[in-house]
């Protein structure tokens, strides 16, 4: 510690900290523009100057460390001139429209201005009014009220790790190069706005800022409702109109937003194609005409009874919807278990990581993410990312791994495509589609012959390991590299610096889960964990990054055929007791059929009703056709969605339903973490909540279920599943963040799982051994197709694509290919072409780079002109029945 003297008054202060910290620390305000703590501290707008006893000049407090004795005036009249004169020659530059500006009452600058009294400027004004950029829909750049602080391209290099914003020059004057122009689309701007965030005045500004007056808003803090990372942020509501998002500082954004939670994330919500009542489709005219509830739900409960009572309970299924609060997810499995009476339901975590959730709980005892976001990407020496692509499909993670990667961490990328990361990357493995497990195997193969596994750790918590090191002894590194094309050489080189490393975390994601070995492929992340010790430890683990929102939510809350919520399992016999005692009615105590089993059951008439809550299988699952085939043989299909879907166009009822923000509940992140979702405008017409739908549809199938709020959802729920027993709206609503397994009132939550034991006991050593993928490519069908999403779409664009400035920038389908086999074909980048699997034909549009090997192509899924799952194979992982997405054969022809 150290005593200094501000403002005449005399502080203990921890040494080490500059004058503002310390000043801050002593509850002593001091003006900031330019710093933003931690990424820019440059003192280069001069507003935090303070007067130091013996110094002849000025000194800036946010770069200038706080000695031992030393006496500061942070208001003296030498201060305060300085600091007026500085706003003097910012306002020169500056055209103070306050009125017009989005920024204004927000505005740091203004501010300071009204603080030190300055109207305008005494010096002659210059302005740039004319290079103005505005053609990214998202963004705007005004020169004219550029202070020239830096925040947004230190932001933009240190924070996002974007490196777009760059400091131009007009003349004698430096501007920012904001890549806002007509070029927009080109340049590699993220347009995720954090750049407009660290802004202090409205120069760098989101167009929708200006959309509102911030007074006259109200602001409501939830969870984005796209990918996983479970990024908080605050809705701005106008007259019951969601018009903005401004981040939060949340446990796993850290105040970050990609363009998809920024941008894309309000306008479905009053969108006006949203289903407003309930529909029933004439069978005469094939038609869907408008209902009344009582209709729509009488007409539901008599055919589901109906169906239940000529083909028993198990001819009826559900599906949870992933993107809905885990209360939702909760009462829609407890409607398909206790009023259809069938284990029959499950979510899309089957499509995504029904193989991490198999496959982990098989290992480890919990199929979920061990560490958290901020463990995994701060103080870490390595990084080891699998099949997983951050950057488009969990943006604020891939800011954060730049990050890591900028602060010296070690990367190792296991993919078959150049992606975005792969620049930046140590070591690029990129491997043939569908060759994880022998990837894993010849990475736990060199560790071994070099001893560098963690005997201790494998004697004490492990069991299997003789047997998985028998099979990784055949898997040398040659032989990997001949399996999935890789240099030898690069396969010893990660697997050295992956062993070596203190803290190294896996990361993955659906590059090793959708494969018809998709489980061994998780299993053999944990294998490779286990064998360097490297579980249970900060800075490590095997971290699953789980797909939509609360797909781990609706997990959770077992929507799984063989799980009740927690992973209790249906074969257990306490377990079913358990609850049929809560809930008052005899189980089946049958396992039920999973989802993408559901859909041959259907076409074999073994299930004949489904109700679907928030899915749209026709354009998600595997193979389309199988699909629409399996919907038109049910005899009765409910459907409950924002919008009318490809699905829904099978369906002989359709429900409206209730999006994200017109609710409470919770969403659980991929790291394990439940958060809060909070109603943020009302419901329209006669709209109902989704949960009240439920509800009522159990009353009319005859299982008494009374009224329940969110809150009182969640109780129920804690009080049957151990590792939510301490979570409740209340704490969530005090501040406090939970990670499951949070066992009472009292627990703090586990943000870090395994340590000292794991869950099952010991960890086990899967005996994985490599089995190609299902199809092949040959003569006929020569080229690999893996599929996976890009950055500005999440999965069927049901709320992206409502979103006009997300579809200006990716609106179409597309496929990427090799330049070699492009060449080869006649085809050119930008090309429409032909593509066919087995199962199907599309047309699309080539997009030819090196981004793929030779005779490797690449889809996204969201697009319906050219809709890969058209071509994809359902052939199913043997555990988790998870589709191979990653691998089919295709041809490609020009047209
Ligand atoms: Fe939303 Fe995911 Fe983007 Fe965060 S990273 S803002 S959760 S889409």
């Amino acid at each position: 510690m150290i005593n200094i003297t501000i403002d005449g008054n005399k502080y203990e202060v921890e040494e080490g900290l500059t004058i503002l910290e310390a000043a801050k620390n002593a509850d002593i305000r001091i003006p900031t523009l330019c710093y933003l703590k931690g990424v820019n501290e440059i003192g280069a707008c001069k507003m935090c100057v303070v007067e130091i006893e013996g110094k002849e000049n000025l000194v800036t407090s946010c770069n200038t460390k706080a000695k031992d004795g030393m006496v500061i005036e942070t208001m003296s009249s030498k201060v305060m001139k300085s600091r007026r004169e500085v706003l003097n020659l910012i306002l020169a530059h500056h055209d103070v429209r306050c009125i017009s500006c989005g920024k204004s009452g927000e505005c740091t600058l203004q501010d300071l201005t009204r603080e030190y009294g300055i109207e305008t400027s005494k010096y002659e004004k210059s302005t740039h009014g004319d290079l103005v950029k505005k053609d990214n829909p998202f963004l705007t750049y005004y020169p004219e009220l550029c202070i020239n602080c830096q925040r947004c391209v230190s932001t933009c290099n240190k924070v996002t790790g974007n490196r777009t914003l760059k400091n131009g020059k007009i003349g004698t004057t430096t501007l920012i190069d904001a890549p806002f122009g007509p070029d927009w689309k080109e340049t590699d701007c993220e347009s995720c706005g954090n750049c407009a965030e660290a802004c202090p005045t409205g120069a760098l500004i989101a167009k929708n800022r200006r959309k509102y007056q911030p007074g006259r808003v109200k602001k409501v803090l939830t969870t984005c409702p796209h990918c996983a990372t479970g990024c908080q942020y605050y809705l701005v509501v106008r007259d019951n109109v969601i018009v903005d998002v401004e981040p939060a500082n949340g446990p796993s954004n850290k105040g970050l937003l990609c363009v998809k939670g920024r941008f894309g994330s309000f306008n479905f919500v009053h969108s006006p194609d949203r289903l407003k009542y309930p529909l029933i489709k004439n069978k005469e005219t094939g038609e869907f005409e408008r209902a009344t509830w009582d209709e729509a739900l009488d007409l539901i409960a008599s055919k589901f009874l109906q169906i239940k009572k000529e083909y028993g309970p198990d001819a009826l299924a559900g599906f949870a919807c992933s993107r809905s609060p885990n209360e939702d997810c909760y009462m829609l499995q407890k409607m398909v278990r206790c009023a259809f009476g069938t284990n029959n339901v499950d979510n899309c975590a089957r499509v995504c990581h029904s193989a991490s959730v198999a496959g982990l709980a098989m290992t480890l005892g919990s199929g979920a993410m061990t560490n958290p976001i901020g463990d995994i990407t701060g103080d870490v020496d390595c990084i080891m990312l699998v099949g997983s692509n951050p950057e488009e499909a969990h943006p604020v993670v891939g800011m954060q791994i730049r990050q890591a990667v900028a602060r010296g961490t070690r990367l190792i990328v296991v993919d078959p495509r150049d992606i975005g990361l792969s620049k930046q990357a140590d070591v690029h493995i990129k491997l043939k589609p569908g060759t994880n497990v022998a990837f894993a195997n010849g990475m736990m193969n060199v560790i071994i012959n070099e001893n560098l596994q963690d005997d201790e750790f494998i004697k004490e918590r492990t069991e299997g390991y003789e047997e998985i090191k028998k099979i990784v002894m055949d898997y040398t590194p040659e032989k990997v590299g001949e399996i999935c094309h890789i240099d030898p050489d690069l396969l010893r080189e990660a697997a050295l610096m992956y062993a070596k490393a203190k803290k190294a975390p896996i990361i993955y994601c659906l590059g090793v889960t959708e494969h018809s070995t998709g489980t061994e492929g998780v299993m053999s992340m944990s294998n490779m964990a286990m064998l360097v010790g490297k579980l249970g430890k900060s800075g490590c683990g095997v971290n699953p990054l789980r797909g939509q929102n609360n797909v781990q939510g609706a997990c959770d809350m077992g929507a799984l055929p063989g799980d009740f919520p927690g992973y209790q399992k249906v074969t257990n016999p306490d377990v079913i007791a358990k609850f049929e005692k809560a809930w008052g009615v005899e189980l089946n105590k049958k396992p039920g059929t999973h989802a993408t089993d559901v859909f041959g059951a259907a076409i074999r008439k073994e299930i004949r009703g489904l109700f679907i809550f928030g899915e749209d299988p026709v354009v998600t699952d595997a193979d389309q056709n199988h699909i629409r085939k399996a919907l038109e043989s049910l005899d009765f299909l409910v459907l409950d969605d924002l919008f009318m879907t490809e699905t829904a166009q099978y369906a002989d009822v359709i429900l409206p339903g209730t999006s994200y923000a017109e609710k409470e509940g919770t969403f659980s992140n991929t790291e394990r973490r439940v958060q809060r979702v909070r109603k943020a405008v009302s419901l329209e017409g006669e709209m109902r909540l989704d949960t009240d739908i439920f509800i009522d549809l159990m009353n009319r199938m005859g299982y008494p279920q009374p009224q329940l709020t969110s809150e009182e959802i969640m109780d129920e729920i804690a009080s049957l599943t151990p590792s939510f027993g301490g979570i409740s709206h209340r704490r969530l609503d005090r501040g406090e963040s939970l990670q499951w397994p949070c066992l009472d009132a009292k627990h703090p939550g586990t943000p870090i799982m395994h340590v000292g034991k794991f869950t099952r006991g010991l960890g086990w050593f899967y005996p994985a051994e490599y089995v190609p993928s299902a199809e092949q490519p040959d003569d006929e069908y020569p080229f690999i197709l893996m599929t996976g999403r890009i950055l500005y779409h999440y999965n069927t664009r049901a709320m992206t694509g409502r979103t006009p400035g997300l579809m200006m920038k990716e609106g179409h389908s597309f496929i990427e290919m090799n330049t070699e086999d492009a060449a080869k074909l006649g085809i050119e980048n930008g090309e429409k072409i032909r593509v066919s699997s087995r199962r199907g034909t599309l047309t699309t549009t080539a997009r030819v780079s090196e981004k793929v090997s030779p005779k490797e192509t690449w889809m996204p899924f969201h697009f319906p002109d050219g809709n890969a799952n058209i071509l994809t194979n359902a052939a199913l992982d043997k555990y988790a029945r998870i589709p191979e997405y990653k691998v089919c054969a295709v041809k490609i022809e020009k047209i």
